[in-house]
């Protein structure tokens, strides 16, 4: 198997607020080449560094909006997050946590720093990202996966490496929870200083890593320090990481869908007029009702 090089190591861009609680650095669709295509089927990638809030008696966060064509998937680092939508779905989760919302034919949700966390304050670290969905699914009813850091698959690694909690897809035999509608791989990666972990995606899949804690060796060559984003070639099967120090890193692999993409704000569909027919099944309130 040959190795999987890397194409570029990428710093965080400035950090931009959406919402007033998520105080994030967009990779994905900004920075690099990282245009909404070159992540295939993860189209967008927001990233609420580590980060103190203070206490708020008002929940942070961002209010009632709608989403079509695509699924969001928020991963908790540090802090809580509360979730509603106007499928009936929600909840809360914490540190370890994900939860998975697949909006696909519309809904409209909010998303909030949870109230006890927001009334203490205190650190906050996410990872909020855009899945695609292939045109066929995209007017599919919305689901809402909560999946909870017990429910996760785990690999340990060898000699004391560290571990392997697997959201989505499969690693060494085990399964992670989610459901997906194509072929992705979503690990969160925890490295001990010196652990090592080797991963193997099919070369057309597109593959990249966060570091969200520590510092790694990316095969033989790359260092890469937290918050850096490693977009890899597609070329090449496998990925090696070393930790540096004690280490926590997100690595996503997906099978591109490869169809046209027509986007806008909240709306990710395949063509212009299908973006046309989203605002007006919003504004005819056809994604339901939610409070604010
Ligand atoms: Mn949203």
């Amino acid at each position: 198997m040959s190795t999987k090089k890397i194409e570029v190591i990428v710093p965080p861009r400035e950090p931009h607020f959406v919402g007033d609680g998520f105080r994030v650095h967009n990779f994905i669709p900004s920075a690099y080449r990282l245009d909404m295509h070159r992540m295939d089927p993860f189209i967008m990638l927001d990233y609420n560094s580590r980060f103190y809030f203070p206490p708020s008696e008002k929940p942070l966060g961002v209010g009632v909006h709608p989403h079509r064509g695509f699924e969001t998937v928020t991963i908790a680092y540090k802090g809580r997050v509360a979730h509603h939508d106007s499928a009936g779905g929600g909840g809360i989760i914490g540190e370890g946590d994900v939860q998975w919302m697949t909006a696909a034919s519309g809904v409209l949700h909010k998303e909030y720093h949870e109230e006890t966390f927001s009334k203490e304050g205190g650190e906050f670290q996410m990872v909020q990202l855009w899945v695609n969905l292939p045109a066929k699914f995209k007017m599919s009813q919305p689901k809402y996966q909560a999946i909870s850091n017990q429910e996760m698959g785990i690999v340990e690694l060898e000699n004391n490496s560290g571990n392997v909690e697997i959201i989505a897809g499969e690693y060494q035999g085990v399964k992670g929870p989610a459901n997906t509608f194509t072929s992705i791989s979503m690990f969160n990666v925890k490295l001990n200083e010196n652990g090592i972990a080797v991963f193997s995606f099919p070369a057309h899949f597109n593959t990249a890593l966060l570091v969200v804690e520590g510092e790694i060796q990316v095969n033989e060559d790359g260092i890469v320090p937290v918050d850096h984003f490693v977009l890899f070639e597609n070329e090449g099967e496998q990925v090696k990481i070393t930790g540096l120090k004690n280490s926590i890193v997100l690595v996503l692999s997906g099978e591109p869908i490869n169809e046209p993409i027509a986007a806008h704000g909240p709306f990710v569909m395949n063509t212009r007029q299908e973006l046309v027919e989203a605002f007006q099944d919003f504004q005819n309130g056809k994604f339901g009702y939610l409070a604010d």
